[in-house]
This record gives structure tokens, C-alpha cells and sequence, in this order.
């Protein structure tokens, strides 16, 4: 969106209080999410009424959700716009033939995709840049919105991307990290297999591009051809980050995941056989309904095993319009709290050592 105003002549601020027009754009996909974004658009309403902001536009997951009630509740709301026709977002902003208020421009089964025309703000440092390789998620995780708010797994042309990453590289990028909700998933929509790997393959050949990173992998999709890519070209970083949300196999099942301690470890010594020197990144949940001190106890005993280099926890959040929604939400948030925080301390102790053993090394680092 920054990239289609900019090219339409918009002035970009972070300052809303010297701005014409204030778009807040929300995420959804949990509680804390909507209550941040709602806590914004009041903050940003204020200026409406008080301010020089004469037109407020929201955009993004929260009215795919609650168009209707965002509408109700602030009035001063001109604008709205989804996750679909993001370009539409300059008309919106240009436009004063749109009254009345509350013009929507909405779509209830996205297929918005980028590619390497749509102008792009680079809203990181500038040399690195995140590249979104696919939108949407066809996976059916029981706890999540995503597939519902973005639509179903959508991956762009191989070649759009690596275009992309010439253009990124060509301005001063020099890291890119690739992402989607599912990264493994590239071109299987489309019927390509192989797809990531081919993609990483024509990436390397950027001249100046120095590091390719891949987030967000799926544990069931880690094949060896993205091993042998990882551990034979020097650009792509030997780093994977897998969520792997538990490994109690009841647990996992009731999630809709495949997986248990067995497969993951499995796979993990699969990984590092072929990439030694790979930096591991996961993230866990707990809490989820039938979670216990047991099956918490087996995923601290996981983790102390492996020793991730990155660990991330979330703790579980009733979503309505999950599958998950009708077990219920038995396991009380102070048990889940706590759950975190002791992972949190393991991990914390495995990265001190970690950390530890790498002193007198010598790296290269991007700064
Ligand atoms: S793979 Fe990720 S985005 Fe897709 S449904 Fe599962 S948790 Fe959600």
C-alpha cells in the first residue's frame, strides 16, 4: 500500500498529527492482535475529530472480520478496505467522489497476489528486505484464522520473485528473507514440485545478493533437495525456522498437525547430518485444550534435547470461527502462563550456552 501511494505522488509520514489521511492497517489472527488494532483506530479516530485528519481508511484483517461492527463503533471510520485489491487503497485516499462514508472494498475470498511490478516501500533497514513468495494458507491447524482471513495458499511465479530480488539488490539489498505462511508450500498449488528449491537455485546467481534466509518451513515439507540446497550453496543461510507448535502426538492430532517426538527428532538429526552447522528456530503453543503437565513436561524434555538456537512460545487463544472453538478453552490462563515461562527459562539457559561456546569465534554480519 505504501508503495502504491508513494507512486502516486502521496507524501509518507509516521506523524499523525500532521497527516490528511491516517490508515490504520490491523491484524487479527488473535485476541491481543484486535485489541491493539482497535486501541489504534480509536487513538487515530481522535485525530478525525480533533486533528487535521480529514479521512480515516482501515484496512487489513480486522474488517475481514468485523466490517459491520468496526463501522458501528467508530463512526469516524471513512473507508475500509481488506486484504484483496490493496491497490485500491489510492483511490480511497484520492478520491473525494467516494461519499458516502463507509465505502467498503472488501472481498470475503482474497486472491490478491504481489509480483515484481507493484512499487514497494522498503519499510526494513536497507539492506535487507522481506520477500512474501505466496499469500493464504491451505493447511487446516484446528486453532487458526489465517486460512479463513487470507484465503487459501496462492504462490507467485518463480520468475516474478527472483525479478523482485534483481530490483531489491540493484537498490542496496543484500539479505533477503523469504516468506509465507507456509514457505515449503511454494508451487505445490501450481502443480510445480521442487519450486523452492529452483527458486533458491536462481536466487544464488544475484551477484550481489550475500544471504537468502527462509522463515516460517513446514516439518512436514523439509525434504532432502532443500538440504543439499542449503548445505551446498553459500548464499542461503544455514538457518531453518520450523514451527513445530508441540510434540505430543494426541495433542498434535487434536491440533490438526501431523508429527510426535519420534518424527521431529527424526528429523532434526536429518537436518543436522546433512547441514552441521545449522541454526535451528521453532516456536511451541501450550495450553491448548488437553494440554497438561505431562505432555508439558515431554516438550521441555524435547527441548532440552535438541537445544534450538531460537524459541519462541505463544500460549493459546480461543478463536471464534476455528475448528478448535468448540473444545472449549479448559486449561486456566495462569497454567498457560506458566507453561511459557518455564520453557522460556530452559531456553534462556540453552542460548546463554550457546552463546557462551561461540565467544572467540569470528563471524560476518550485515550492519
Ligand atoms: S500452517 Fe500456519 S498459517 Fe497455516 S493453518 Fe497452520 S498455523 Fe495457520
Amino acid at each position: 500500500m505504501l508503495g502504491y501511494l508513494k507512486e502516486a505522488g502521496f507524501r509518507i509520514s509516521a506523524k499523525p498529527e500532521e497527516c490528511d489521511i491516517l490508515i490504520v492497517n490491523t491484524c487479527a489472527f488473535i485476541d491481543s492482535a484486535r485489541e491493539e488494532a482497535v486501541s489504534t483506530i480509536r487513538e487515530m479516530a481522535e485525530y478525525k475529530e480533533k486533528g487535521k485528519c480529514r479521512r480515516l481508511v482501515v484496512t487489513g484483517c480486522l474488517p475481514q472480520l468485523y466490517r459491520h461492527r468496526l463501522l458501528h463503533s467508530f463512526p469516524q471510520i471513512d473507508y475500509i478496505l481488506g486484504v484483496d485489491h490493496l491497490d485500491t487503497i489510492v483511490e480511497l485516499c484520492r478520491s473525494d467522489s467516494l461519499s458516502p462514508t463507509n465505502h467498503f472494498a472488501f472481498s470475503s475470498n482474497p486472491t490478491y497476489l504481489y509480483d515484481h511490478l507493484t512499487p514497494r516501500v522498503i519499510s526494513t533497514p536497507p539492506y535487507s528486505a522481506y520477500v512474501k513468495i505466496a499469500e493464504g494458507c491451505s493447511h487446516a491447524c484446528a486453532f487458526c484464522l489465517v486460512p479463513a482471513l487470507r484465503g487459501r495458499y496462492r504462490s507467485r511465479e518463480l520468475d516474478s520473485v527472483v525479478a523482485e530480488a534483481e530490483g531489491l539488490v540493484a537498490r542496496g539489498v543484500r539479505e533477503v528473507n523469504l516468506v509465507a505462511q507456509d514457505t515449503t508450500f511454494f508451487g505445490f498449488d501450481r502443480g510445480v514440485k521442487g519450486a523452492l528449491v529452483k527458486l533458491l537455485k536462481r536466487l544464488v546467481r544475484i551477484s550481489d545478493l550475500k544471504w537468502i534466509r527462509l522463515l516460517y518451513c513446514h516439518p512436514d515439507r523439509v525434504d532432502d533437495q532443500l538440504l543439499a540446497v542449503i548445505a551446498e550453496e553459500e548464499k542461503v543461510c544455514s538457518y531453518l525456522d520450523i514451527p513445530l507448535q508441540h510434540v505430543d502426538k494426541k495433542l498434535l492430532r487434536l491440533m490438526g498437525r501431523k508429527g510426535d517426538r519420534a518424527s521431529f527428532t527424526a528429523l532434526i538429526t536429518r537436518i543436522r547430518k546433512v547441514v552441521p552447522d545449522i541454526a535451528l528456530r521453532t516456536t511451541f503453543m501450550v495450553g491448548f485444550p488437553s494440554d497438561s503437565e505431562d505432555k508439558f513436561r515431554l516438550l521441555c524434555d524435547f527441548c532440552r534435547e535438541i537445544e534450538f538456537d531460537h524459541l519462541g512460545v505463544f500460549t493459546y487463544c480461543r478463536e471464534k470461527g476455528t475448528r478448535a472453538y468448540r473444545y472449549g478453552d479448559p486449561i486456566p490462563q495462569k497454567v498457560k502462563e506458566d507453561f511459557k515461562r518455564r520453557l522460556m527459562e530452559l531456553q534462556a539457559l540453552i542460548s546463554s550456552n550457546k552463546n557462551t561456546s561461540r565467544v572467540g569465534n569470528m563471524r560476518e554480519v550485515l550492519i
